[in-house]
C-alpha cells in the first residue's frame, strides 16, 4: 500500500480543488494500492487564526484588488517567504512529525509554502525518502514563490506555464505538463457534452461570486433575454438564493436557480457559455469543458495568468458591468455562433479533461521509484555533500563493479598463453579490465643481459610488434567481451641482491619505453603517457617462487610520491606492510599460466572506461581486493568451465 500525502491550503480556490481531484483520481486508479490523505496544516495549526488570515485574503481581493496586488508582488520580488519560514516553526514541527509518522511514499504540494518547510526539515542532511511533487495550480504569470522552493518535479497546467518555469531556470527534466487536475466528471465530456453547433436556444451558466447588487442585475438581464436560457449557481448565500428564487418565480423554464452544487462539471459541459471570475479552478474547468467564458473579474497578480491563458487563444471576453456582459454574450452567439465555434475549437487545444488521471498515474509511478531507494544514513548524506562541495569528483552515475587484473605475462616473455589466448581466457571469465605486462629487462645490467639470452623476456626487436598485437587485441577484447585491454610492461631492474632489485609495472602504455632509463625516468615516461606506475611484488614473498625485489620498498621515501600504486597482493602473497603504510594499492595474479587465475585480484567501483579506471586506482577510492577462485562451490565471481585451469 503506497502512502500519499497531499498538502493544501484554503487560500484562493485552486489549491483545495486540485488536491481533492487528485485524491479522487488516485482512489479510482488504484483503490487497493494507495492510501491518500489531504492535509491543510494552516487549518490544523492555526485554527481560528487561519480563518482570520483567510478572511483578510478574501476581503483584500474583493474590496481592494490593488492592495492585494501589492502584497502579491512583494511576495514575488523579495525573499520575505523564505525569511518568514522560521516564523512558521509550529507548522514545520507538525509537518516533520507527520512525515516521520506516516513515512509517505509520495508528498504532493498544491500550495508552495510546504516546499519551504520540507527544505527546512531536511536541512539536517537526511535524504528525503519520498517523491516530492509540486502541483502548480496557477498559470503563466505564476508567482516565483512556486518554483523558488525545492521539489523533485513540478506539474504544471499548460505549456505556457512550463515556459515560465524554464525561463526561471527550472531544469526541463523537473517539469511535466499534464493539465490542471479537474474533476473526474469531465471525463464524460464525450457522452454528455455539447455538439459543435450552437442550436436555437443557447444556454448560459452564471456562477455568482461578485457582490449581491451586481449579481441581481445580471440575473434580471438573463431572465429577460428573449432567446437564451440560463442557470444561476448562487453558492452558500442562503438569502441571495431565496431572493433570486423569488425573481425567477413563474419563469423556471427560462432560469434555473441552484444553491451550492457539486455538479459544476456537468453544468459546464451542458452550457454554451459561462459568466464568472477568473479563478484558477473555474478557468481550468471551463477549459476542460471547452465552455467559452465571459470573465467578470480578474484578481490582479495570481488570476492574471488564468485570464492570459484564455486571451492568448482568442478565448477571453472581459466584461465588468452587467450590460457589457450581455453584449459580450450577444457577440459570442451572433451569426449562428460563428465566434462561439471558433472559441470552442481554440479551447480544444488546451482541454485536458483527463489531467487528474494522468497525474494520479504519474504519482503512483514516482512513489514506486522512490520506494526502491533505501534511505541513506544521515551522516553519510552530509559527508558526501561536503566532499562534493570540496571539489572531489562526483561519483559516476554509470559506476559499476569492475573485476581487474593488471599484471599478466604472455608468450612474448615467460607466459604460457599468447596475447589472443589471454584475451579469450579472461574474457570468458567476464573480467572487465586486464593489462598484459611482459617483462622487459635493462640490458645495461649484467643480469638483464643474461635474462635476455634465455628468451624469456621481451626482446627489444619485438617490442614494436608486441604493441601492435596488443592494439589489435584491444579492439577484439572490447568487441567480443566488453573487456578493456591495456598494453603494459614490467620493467625488471634486477641486481645481485633483493635490496637492489626492482620490478615496476607500466600500465596502459601507448608506446615502448627505453628500459635502460633510470626508475624515476621510466616513471616520468609512464606518467607522460598517462599510464599508471605500480610497484610489483614490492615486499617479501611468503611463497618461494621468485627472488624478492625490495628496492622500491627500501626507497619508499623517494618512490612513494612518484608511484601511482603498490601491489598489496601478488598471486598468493599478501604484503601487509603496504597496508600498514597506507600506500595506494592494487592486487594482481602475476599470471603466467592458467592455474594462476586462482589468485588475488583488484575490484574497482567506477565507470568502465580507461580514464575512469586509472583515476580510480590513483585516487585509491572504491578499490578492493578479492581472492578469485574457480567455482568449486559456485563462485560469486563469474566462472565458466575450467578445463584449461588444470594445465
Ligand atoms: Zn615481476
Ligand atoms: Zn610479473
Amino acid at each position: 500500500m503506497k502512502r500519499i500525502l497531499i498538502f493544501t491550503a484554503g487560500f484562493g480556490e485552486g489549491h483545495n480543488t486540485a488536491a481533492r481531484n487528485i485524491q479522487d483520481a488516485l482512489e479510482t486508479v488504484a483503490p487497493d494500492e494507495a492510501h491518500v490523505e489531504i492535509v491543510d496544516l494552516f487549518e490544523s495549526c492555526y485554527g481560528r487564526f487561519n480563518g482570520v488570515i483567510r478572511q483578510a485574503y478574501l476581503t483584500a481581493i474583493n474590496r481592494t484588488p490593488l492592495l492585494w496586488k501589492g502584497i502579491y508582488s512583494l511576495f514575488d520580488r523579495t525573499t520575505l517567504v523564505e525569511d518568514g519560514v522560521s516564523a512558521l516553526a509550529r507548522m514545520r514541527r507538525s509537518l516533520d512529525w507527520l512525515l516521520r509518522e506516516v513515512q509517505p511514499d509520495a508528498v504532493l504540494c498544491t500550495y508552495p509554502i510546504y516546499n519551504y518547510l520540507i527544505e527546512e526539515i531536511f536541512r539536517d542532511g537526511r535524504r528525503k525518502n519520498f517523491s516530492h511533487i509540486t502541483v502548480v495550480t496557477d498559470s503563466i504569470t505564476i508567482n516565483s514563490f512556486w518554483h523558488r522552493g525545492p521539489s523533485d518535479v513540478f506539474l504544471v497546467p499548460n505549456e505556457e506555464t512550463a515556459v515560465t518555469l524554464r525561463a526561471a531556470g527550472v531544469d526541463e527534466a523537473r517539469i511535466a505538463v499534464f493539465g490542471f487536475p479537474v474533476q473526474l466528471d469531465f471525463l464524460e465530456a464525450k457522452e454528455i457534452g455539447l455538439g459543435e453547433e450552437l442550436g436555437e436556444v443557447p444556454r448560459v451558466l452564471y456562477i455568482i461570486n461578485s457582490g449581491k447588487k451586481k449579481a441581481l442585475k445580471i440575473v434580471r438581464l438573463l431572465l429577460h433575454h428573449p432567446r437564451w436560457r440560463a442557470t444561476v449557481v448562487v453558492g452558500r448565500d442562503r438569502a441571495l438564493f431565496e431572493e433570486i428564487l423569488r425573481l425567477a418565480k413563474g419563469s423556471e423554464e427560462k432560469l434555473r436557480v441552484l444553491g451550492w452544487t457539486e455538479k459544476i462539471p456537468e453544468l459546464l459541459l451542458t452550457h454554451h457559455a459561462l459568466i464568472s471570475k477568473a479563478g484558477g479552478a473555474t478557468v481550468q474547468e471551463a477549459v476542460a469543458a471547452r465552455c467559452p467564458m465571459v470573465v467578470t473579474q480578474v484578481v490582479p497578480g495570481q488570476e492574471e495568468g488564468n485570464f492570459e491563458l484564455l486571451r492568448r487563444r482568442g478565448a477571453a471576453f472581459y466584461a465588468e458591468k452587467p450590460r457589457q456582459i450581455m453584449e459580450a454574450l450577444e457577440e459570442l452567439f451572433a451569426a449562428e455562433g460563428r465566434l462561439w465555434k471558433r472559441v470552442r475549437s481554440a479551447l480544444a487545444g488546451i482541454s485536458r479533461p483527463d489531467a487528474s488521471m494522468q497525474i494520479a498515474q504519474f504519482v503512483l509511478d514516482r512513489a514506486a521509484i522512490e520506494n526502491a531507494a533505501p534511505e541513506s544514513l544521515p551522516g553519510f548524506a552530509r559527508m558526501s555533500r561536503d566532499l562534493l562541495s570540496n571539489g572531489a569528483p562526483e561519483p559516476q552515475e554509470t559506476a559499476q563493479v569492475l573485476l581487474c587484473d593488471f599484471h599478466i605475462h604472455s608468450t612474448y616473455s615467460d607466459g604460457r598463453l599468447s596475447v589472443g589466448e589471454i584475451v579469450d581466457f579472461y574474457g570468458q571469465r567476464s573480467f572487465d579490465c586486464i593489462c598484459i605486462t611482459d617483462h622487459i629487462v635493462d640490458q645495461t645490467r649484467f643480469i638483464g643481459r643474461v635474462c635476455q639470452l634465455t628468451g624469456l623476456v621481451l626482446s627489444p626487436d619485438r617490442v614494436g610488434e608486441y604493441f601492435e598485437v596488443l592494439q589489435r587485441e584491444k579492439e577484439r577484447a572490447w568487441r567480443k567481451y566488453r573487456m578493456i585491454l591495456f598494453a603494459g610492461l614490467e620493467f625488471n631492474k634486477d641486481g645481485y641482491r633483493a635490496k637492489s632489485s626492482a620490478h615496476l609495472l607500466g600500465i596502459d602504455l601507448q608506446s615502448p619505453i627505453d628500459s635502460s632509463l633510470s626508475l624515476p625516468e621510466i616513471i616520468a615516461e609512464i606518467r607522460a603517457q598517462e599510464g599508471l606506475s605500480v610497484a610489483s611484488h614490492p615486499h617479501k614473498f611468503q611463497s618461494v617462487w621468485g627472488p624478492n625485489t625490495l628496492y622500491l620498498w627500501e626507497n619508499q621515501e623517494q618512490f612513494a610520491p612518484l608511484l601511482d600504486a603498490w601491489e598489496i597482493a601478488n598471486r598468493d602473497d599478501l604484503f601487509a606492510p603496504i597496508g600498514l603504510k597506507r600506500l595506494p594499492f592494487i592486487a594482481n595474479s602475476d599470471f603466467h599460466k592458467p592455474k594462476h587465475i586462482d589468485s588475488w585480484k583488484t575490484v574497482l567501483f567506477c565507470e568502465k572506461e580507461p580514464k575512469a579506471i586509472k583515476e580510480c586506482v590513483r585516487l585509491n577510492r572504491n578499490v578492493a581486493l578479492t581472492l578469485y577462485r574457480r567455482h568449486r562451490f559456485g563462485s560469486l565471481l563469474r566462472c565458466p568451465d575450467e578445463e584449461l585451469l588444470n594445465a
